[in-house]
């Protein structure tokens, strides 16, 4: 497996993407779990033995809407390499800040409107955010020129924002939705839960309960009040806890269409966020 610090060193220096065998494309901000492994296990298996799969790991600045929170992402290189690795990767790139922003990185990255998938719930309580996401991985895209590209359902929001970006900007790549990698208890896996003492760890399954209570009742917006109340109870500060339409994002769910419910959540220091699906 090919460790690069460029994307220019990796498409200069790499036999099969000169050959230009498809690429399968991974992107993250490292600190790399099973979550992550998913992704690229699943971008291996796609690609197989002719693609290559491409892992490039940047922790994007413009994305950050919280100064601290980005000072405190982990940061873990050598173990991101290995689980990349041993997930199949055929590269993974490590690209600088310079290279991803030739003019500087801006203070806030030019805005993108989606409507409703970039105003509301993630939209609506990190500022930008979206800006930022989708600034990077266009310059993500236009550096890999991929045929398929993988991201997680646990970011759901930001799924629906790069399928936008993509049907407007990339018509040709495929995004890959891969279903959500949870501990045994059920919390989502996040490169942030390191960041949760055990006794919090231990509080934040919750979050995954609450989502499930929902579902039972079929994305009853009285259940997910109910549960709303409970986890504030518990010490919970929530930014969103929703049903809606899992491919608009608009609160109001037409009969027969597929639903989401989407949480975020401030606790122990952390902001989880997860969602689950609703049969429609
Ligand atoms: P991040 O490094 O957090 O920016 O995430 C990179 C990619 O991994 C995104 O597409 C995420 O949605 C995905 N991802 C993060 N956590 C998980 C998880 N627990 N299960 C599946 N995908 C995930």
């Amino acid at each position: 497996m090919l460790v690069m610090s460029s994307f220019h060193a990796w498409r200069t220096g790499c036999f099969s993407v000169t050959q230009k065998s498809a690429v399968h494309f991974v992107p993250t901000m490292g600190a790399l779990h099973d979550g992550h492994g998913a992704l690229i296990q699943a971008a291996r298996q796609a690609a197989g033995d002719d693609g290559h799969v491409v892992v490039s790991v940047y922790v994007n600045p413009t994305q950050f809407n919280d100064a601290s929170d980005l000072s405190k992402y982990p940061r873990t290189q050598d173990a991101d390499v290995d689980l990349a690795r041993c997930c199949g990767a055929d590269a993974v790139v490590f690209p600088t800040s310079e290279e991803m922003y030739p003019k500087g990185v801006p203070g806030r990255a030019e805005p993108s409107d989606y409507g409703a998938l970039t105003r509301l719930w993630e939209a609506a309580h990190r500022p930008g955010h979206f800006d930022g996401v989708v600034a990077v991985v266009r310059a993500l895209f236009e550096a890999t020129n991929p045929v398929a590209a993988y991201f997680g359902e646990k970011d759901w929001q930001q799924l629906a924002v790069i399928r936008r970006l993509a049907a407007l900007e990339f018509p040709e790549l495929d995004v890959v939705p891969v279903p959500t990698v949870r501990e045994e208890d059920g919390l989502a896996m996040s490169s942030r839960n390191v960041h949760l003492s055990s006794e919090d760890r231990e509080g934040a399954k919750a979050l995954y309960s609450a989502l499930q209570s929902v579902v039972r009742s079929d994305g009853a917006d009285e259940e997910a009040q109910k549960q709303g109340e409970l986890l504030e109870q518990a010490g919970h500060r929530l930014d969103y806890f929703a049903v809606v339409d899992a491919e608009t994002l608009e609160p109001k769910r037409m009969q027969g269409r597929p639903g989401r419910v989407l949480i975020a959540s401030h606790w122990g220091g952390v902001r989880l966020i997860d969602n689950v699906a609703l049969e429609g």
